[in-house]
């Protein structure tokens, strides 16, 4: 076990962790960020980004992550591979331990630890997984080029990735369980434009089949209605696109979480229940989830540790 002291313990990357890590660095805090297992985050999953400030020909969801991070690095952010599995917020210094064999103790914390992808609890998921199943169209579409597929969900991100897939398949069929989209005006028509992309409203998924690979999915149109219908649709790919949960399981024996896992912040700041740790990011952000709010939110926590490490006594 190494040990380490900071003031300022991130955990976590993606726009919050990265930004919060720069703020905190050029206010010569030296915090200390464990990224995770996929530095960047969600957003490394991403292809075009089109809506962050100062991009006008837009640019890519692992390009932002970089740059965002080298940004941090440049003013002297200490930030490692790796994933916290224990925390003490108990008393102070905090204490974190990482997989990597990091034993650290921290005078604050901002958690921005994101959201992982949700899956509908279907027992084929699982066996299906990697074998026709996949919760990212950017990972693994490649290997779906001239074959049919499912995204599930109507939101911003099964829209993306019904867009993405619709470059490489040849039909990309939309299962969704309402009557309309929930995504952006701009999502839904260029969706509802694409010719090889069709949206199955008012459709649930009850099960997978096939034999070694996913060859298709058991649909139900219509579902408690006297127009109820079942059918199965063949497919080579099966893609979840319906959400997301916060990772907060390693923090929520100490920090006040909502009835959804989002982690609790007081009022419009970064501060939970404990003082002295801080979250930011879609990890304490139901609402917004957007890369730039996650930054904004990142730099919120970075002024709120700053500020609590002054009024402990902490700084310097
Ligand atoms: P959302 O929560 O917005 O949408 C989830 C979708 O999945 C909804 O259509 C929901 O249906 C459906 N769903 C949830 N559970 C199930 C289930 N059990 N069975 C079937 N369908 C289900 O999540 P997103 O990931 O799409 O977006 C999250 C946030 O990120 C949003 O604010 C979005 O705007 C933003 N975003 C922005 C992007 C951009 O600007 N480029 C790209 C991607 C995301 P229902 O509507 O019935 O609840």
């Amino acid at each position: 076990m190494a040990e380490i002291k900071t003031r300022c313990l991130i955990i976590g990357s993606g726009p919050a962790g990265y930004t919060a890590a720069i703020y905190t660095s050029r206010a010569n805090i030296a915090p200390l960020v464990i990224e995770g297992m996929q530095p960047g985050g969600q957003l490394t999953t991403t292809t075009e980004i089109e809506n962050f400030p100062g991009q006008p020909n837009g640019t890519t969801g692992p390009q932002l992550m970089e740059d965002i991070r080298s940004q941090a690095i440049k003013f002297g952010a200490d930030i490692r591979t790796g994933l916290v599995t224990e925390v003490d917020f108990s008393v102070r210094p905090f204490k974190a331990k990482t997989n990597t064999g990091l034993d650290i103790e921290a005078d604050s914390v901002i958690i921005s630890t994101g959201a992982s992808a949700r899956y509908l609890g279907l027992p084929d998921e699982q066996k299906y997984s990697g074998l026709g199943v996949s919760a990212c169209a950017t990972c693994d579409g490649f290997f779906y080029r001239k074959k049919r597929v499912a995204v599930v969900g109507g939101g911003d991100t099964a829209c993306e990735e019904a867009l993405y897939l619709s470059n490489l398949a040849s039909d990309v069929f939309l299962i969704v369980r309402k009557p309309h989209l929930r995504a952006s005006k701009v999502m839904q028509s260029r969706v509802l434009n694409k010719s090889n992309i069709k949206v199955l409203f008012n459709t649930n998924t009850t099960g997978l089949y096939g034999d070694e690979y996913l060859e298709g999915a058991h649909l139900v149109e219509n579902v408690g209605t006297s127009n109820e219908q079942h059918y199965d649709l063949a497919l080579d790919g099966f893609f979840l696109a319906i959400g997301h949960t916060p990772n907060t399981g390693v923090f929520s024996q100490y920090i006040d979480l909502d009835a959804s896992g989002y982690i609790k912040v007081k009022g419009s700041g970064t501060q939970t229940n404990v003082p002295g740790v801080f979250a930011a990011g879609d990890v304490a952000d139901p609402i917004y989830r957007q890369a730039i709010t996650a930054a904004g939110m990142g730099c919120k926590a970075a002024l709120d540790v700053e500020r609590f490490l002054n009024e402990e006594g902490l700084v310097g």
